[in-house]
């Protein structure tokens, strides 16, 4: 079955836009076809203090693989492109790069290793705008509002 992915991904630390770059070109060899593609955005960390500022885009991609097998791509691409740390209890650091699966399809998903739609997206300006330039009226299938809907709901 054809899915409909969209992907949040981010750099803080080397050429960011050099490490995004990279991961879409890995993501479209590996993961499916490439339908679009957001700007690059540029904001401070979230979650932790860092002097080194991310860049964030979204993309979307059709994909064959099941959502387990799209996670494994996903840390794959990760690793290749250099990433070593795994965030754990929302403890953030610096990263190459970071791929996060924020839908599929209408899909709601809550296992151990994998949880979609991605559990923070709806508080986070650097994932909601990127995807809003993207796909504005896809609904989210949980908070039933669309990307549009929730961008304006964001606090600050
Ligand atoms: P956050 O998830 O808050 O953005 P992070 O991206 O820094 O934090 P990672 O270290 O990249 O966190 O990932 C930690 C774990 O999150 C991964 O090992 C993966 O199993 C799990 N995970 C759960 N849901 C998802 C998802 N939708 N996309 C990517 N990883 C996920
Ligand atoms: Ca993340
Ligand atoms: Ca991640």
């Amino acid at each position: 079955m054809i899915h409909t992915v969209y992907f949040s991904l981010g750099s803080n630390l080397g050429n960011r836009e050099e490490n995004l770059e990279k991961a879409v070109q890995l993501l479209e060899k590996r993961a499916g076809k490439l339908i679009s593609r957001s700007a690059f955005y540029y904001s401070e960390p979230w979650g932790f203090e860092s002097e080194n500022g991310f860049v964030n885009i979204c993309i979307a991609l059709e994909c064959e693989a099941d959502p387990m097998e799209l996670l494994d791509i996903t840390q794959e691409t990760e690793k290749e492109i250099g990433r070593m740390k795994k965030s754990a209890d929302g403890v953030y650091s610096d990263r190459l790069i970071d791929i996060d699966i924020l839908l599929i399809d209408d899909l709601i998903i809550r296992e151990e290793r994998l949880t979609v739609p991605h559990p923070l997206m709806e508080k986070r300006a650097f994932v909601l705008e990127p995807l809003a330039e993207i796909a504005p009226n896809l609904q989210h299938p949980v908070l039933l509002k669309n990307i549009a809907e929730l961008t304006k709901l964001l606090t600050n």
